[in-house]
């Protein structure tokens, strides 16, 4: 991923026209049917297992306010393998919702305001205590216009963790869609991308790309090549923080 500054508190940044291009994407491709486990599935779809079956959410729950949509994405997952990502889970809202840009929307806000403030007072935003540990600096935030609208928090952030947590929720995606499970060692390229390139790099997937929207708070588009693995993501938070997963099968040995 290339460097990103991790803005501790989010600010509003009033990006509403970034925000439109969204906002007709999820009016246009709601969810079109609930996604709940297979009773059909046998094995956990991250490592194989096929025991301690539990229901996963492949987007973490704690990134819906209450009362949470009723269209959520599940897959079957080991007891191991949740207790794994239950980790990884609040990791990553607490990176969606410290991030300036996604600031901008009112359900991050608000989440952040809710939950994130309290774990980083208590002490138990595993980012917080990282970011903490770090350099950083106070820079200008300003609008692609080049509104000065705050300052906000730069620090270096795990971007390899990131990634990692990126990459399952695809191979999460990739089963709840495919019924095949993407292995472990498949080699992903995960990067930040600007808001600004997001209806263009939607364009680029084309007509055949999949999709699924879930309000506000999360969507992915992708693309699937004939050779197996070989995939394209572009994954969207809250309408702001959007991200490409390219995936390539494993090396061969
Ligand atoms: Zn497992």
């Amino acid at each position: 991923m290339p460097t990103q500054a991790a803005p501790l508190v989010p600010r509003p940044c009033h990006l509403t026209r970034l925000a439109a291009d969204f906002a007709s994407l999820a009016a246009e491709a709601p969810v079109r049917r609930p996604h709940t486990m297979s009773r059909k599935q046998s094995r956990c779809s991250y490592c194989g297992s096929e025991t301690r079956l539990t229901r996963d959410h492949v987007i973490p729950q704690n990134l819906f306010p209450k009362p949470r949509p009723a269209t959520v994405i599940t897959v079957g997952a080991c007891s191991p393998c949740q207790q794994l990502k239950a980790k990884d889970d609040q990791f990553l809202r607490d990176y969606l919702l410290m991030d300036a840009v996604a600031g901008n929307n009112p359900i991050a806000s608000d989440l952040y305001d809710r939950k994130v403030r309290r774990s980083i007072s208590r002490g138990s935003s595993e980012l917080a205590r990282h970011l903490q540990a770090q350099p950083f600096r106070r820079v200008p935030l300003v609008t692609p216009a080049g509104l000065y609208v705050d300052f906000v928090i730069e620090a270096p952030l795990p971007q390899d963790r990131v990634a990692a947590i990126l990459t399952r929720v695809v191979r999460g995606l990739y089963y709840s869609s495919r019924r095949n499970l993407m292995p472990a060692s498949v080699r992903s390229k995960v990067l930040r991308r600007s808001p600004a390139d997001f209806a263009s790099m939607l364009d680029a997937l084309g007509p055949n790309r999949r999709q699924r929207v879930m309000g506000a708070v999360f969507g992915c588009a992708f693309l699937e090549d004939p050779v197996p693995f070989r995939t394209i993501w572009l994954l969207w938070f809250f309408e702001s923080v959007v991200f490409t997963v390219e995936t390539e099968p494993p090396a061969a040995v």
